[in-house]
């Protein structure tokens, strides 16, 4: 989806990695098992650092998850960022059978955007300087704070780009 609109990408696997980048998709998936490989990796604390000196970042669903600032039906010993002052509730759209797609107003966006949530998680609670980019229900599904962007959906699983395209206009 980012090489469809012109930015150069590489998978971050290790700290070299990161060092080539300028900003970071932390992508859908497991949260519990992202935070394990992320600290096994050594990859953590110097993403954190990233973070810290305002790194556009965008998480989608796990990754949103690990950039919340607490998550509820985590792991005990499960590693977050803190980066976006939202707080998560894991799996609270239910099971994988209760995935669904919907279309969605996106701030900025002149026409809905089809949505995937997929075991997603849910936002609980809102800090007053996160910006608010879409609700679905009354739940926000995409925000900003600074340099980071979170959605609890799969903007990356259709073919519409607009949404990365908003995340790259801050990198
Ligand atoms: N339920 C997953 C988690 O807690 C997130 C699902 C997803 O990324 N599609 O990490």
């Amino acid at each position: 989806m980012l090489q469809s609109l012109g930015a150069d990408t590489v998978q971050v696997r290790t700290r070299q990695d990161l060092n080539l980048v300028d900003a970071l998709v932390m992508p859908g998936g497991e949260s519990t098992t992202m935070s394990h490989l992320l600290s096994t990796s050594q990859l953590f604390d110097p993403i954190a650092e990233r973070i810290k000196d305002a790194m556009p970042v965008f998480g989608t669903c796990a990754g949103m998850i690990l950039l919340a600032k607490s998550i509820a039906d985590g792991r005990l010993d499960q590693r977050f960022y803190g980066a976006i002052d939202i707080d998560i509730q894991r799996n609270a759209y239910g099971r994988q059978v209760e995935s669904f797609e919907t279309d969605l107003d996106v701030e900025g966006l002149e026409s809905p955007f089809h949505a995937m949530f997929i075991r997603a998680p849910q936002v609980v609670r809102v800090g007053a300087d996160v910006e608010v980019l879409s609700m679905h229900e009354d739940k926000v599904v995409l925000a900003r704070q600074g340099s980071v962007m979170v959605a609890s959906f799969h903007p990356e699983l259709t073919s519409d780009s607009r949404i990365h395209s908003l995340f790259l206009q801050e990198v």
